[in-house]
């Protein structure tokens, strides 16, 4: 059976697309009570972005910080509890922020219109129902969050996304003028994580033409932004960037990721780390696994002066170290894509730990 994918309905690129949220949304207020509710990383608080999503005085904004951890079932129910208490049933939900925000906004849709603990739909097609209308506007490049069809949460269990038809945004908007104050080692862990989602969708079963021409596509971006003679934070590559952000998203939507994001996720889970930073702990540490393409990303890293700590394993308690072996094992389509329907037989669990002992 092949996938069916569902893509996102319509899309906005340019500096300054910002500006046509309005006709955009506007109408789609005919529906439920015309309110859009806005989820903002609170990074944006006090900035004049505010100003250019022209709230209407009906609408409900929430200000969210994304700096004490990635977004949580519980941050979802809390956010639907009171939406539904004390404003009723929204049009729609806009995002604006990083990944973290696009993931709040995907969830937030579907969860209004579902009952119930958000832990309980962690999983693939557990949600049986449409959500709200959501649009994205990210301002930071690189998780491809915009464009997938998953929108990953931490419960008390797992760290897993909400994946079903209804998750991706009914409409994006790509202003890459919104990502020119990402510090620079955040832009770098996050472009990574577009870089490391088309290596790994490249390496492995699922591999196909489409996820490889969306992949090949983006490495190239990726190069010009990270190698290339203009590379650096600029103009010119912010545009790239969420380009290359946005085919990354599309590549792995129609493949899989890998190993490094089997072990990113339990890294996440265990220790707190972010979605970027952790991937690039880990991908540093996989050169049997994707050679060159690491030896690549050591030429970026070095390139833009990131240090990544060195034996960060030899202060981690045997404990967490299979805490975070048991939360890459319990992703075994990570593993089918990196290494065969076989994988059990050519991966175990006490190998899973010795990668994070690598770190
Ligand atoms: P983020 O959204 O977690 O934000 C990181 C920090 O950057 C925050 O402190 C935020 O306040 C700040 N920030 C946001 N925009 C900024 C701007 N323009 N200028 C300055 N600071 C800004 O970062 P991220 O790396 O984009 O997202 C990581 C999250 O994405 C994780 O929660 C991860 O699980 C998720 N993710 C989801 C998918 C998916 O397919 N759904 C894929 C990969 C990662
Ligand atoms: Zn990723």
């Amino acid at each position: 059976m092949h996938k069916i994918l569902n893509n996102i309905g319509k899309l906005v690129f340019g500096r300054g697309s910002v500006h046509q949220l309005s006709s955009m949304i506007d109408p789609i207020r005919e529906k439920n009570n015309g309110k859009f509710v806005f989820i903002v990383d609170h990074f944006f608080k006090s900035s004049s972005l505010v100003g250019d999503l022209k709230l209407k005085p009906e609408d409900v904004l929430y200000f969210e910080d994304c700096d004490v951890h990635e977004p949580t079932t519980e941050q979802i129910d809390r956010l639907r509890d009171d939406i539904l208490l004390n404003h009723g049933l929204p049009s729609g939900v806009v995002g604006v922020g990083g990944g973290s925000i696009m993931d709040i906004a995907k969830a937030l849709s579907l969860m209004l219109t579902t009952e119930g603990p958000s832990s309980d739909y962690q999983g693939l097609n557990l949600i049986k129902k449409p959500g709200v209308f959501h649009l994205g506007i990210p301002t930071i490049s690189g998780t491809g969050a915009e464009c997938s069809t998953t929108a990953v949460l931490t419960g008390p269990v797992k760290k897993l996304g909400l994946k079903c038809e209804w998750t991706v945004f009914d409409q994006i908007i790509l202003d890459p003028s919104l990502t020119h104050s990402v510090p620079r080692n955040h832009w770098f862990y996050t472009g990574m994580d577009t870089y490391i989602h088309c290596i790994e969708s490249e390496t492995g079963i699922h591999n196909n033409a489409f996820s490889r021409a969306y992949g090949e596509e983006s490495l190239k971006l990726c190069r010009e932004v990270f190698i290339g003679p203009n590379s650096g934070q600029n103009e010119e590559n912010d545009d790239k960037l969420m380009i290359a952000s946005l085919f990354g998203g599309l590549s792995l939507t129609y493949s899989e990721v890998g190993v490094c994001h089997a072990l990113s996720y339990g890294l996440s889970k265990i220790l707190g780390y972010r979605h970027g930073y952790a991937n690039c702990i880990a991908f540093n540490h996989l050169h049997d696994y994707y050679g060159d393409a690491v030896l690549e990303f050591k030429q970026m890293l070095a390139h833009h002066s990131i240090d990544l700590p060195q034996n960060l394993s030899s202060g981690w308690t045997d404990d967490q170290i299979s805490a975070m072996a048991q939360v890459s094992w319990n992703l075994p389509h990570m593993w089918i894509h990196a290494l065969g329907h076989d994988w059990e037989s050519k991966i175990s669990l006490k190998d899973m730990e010795g990668l994070f002992r690598r770190l």
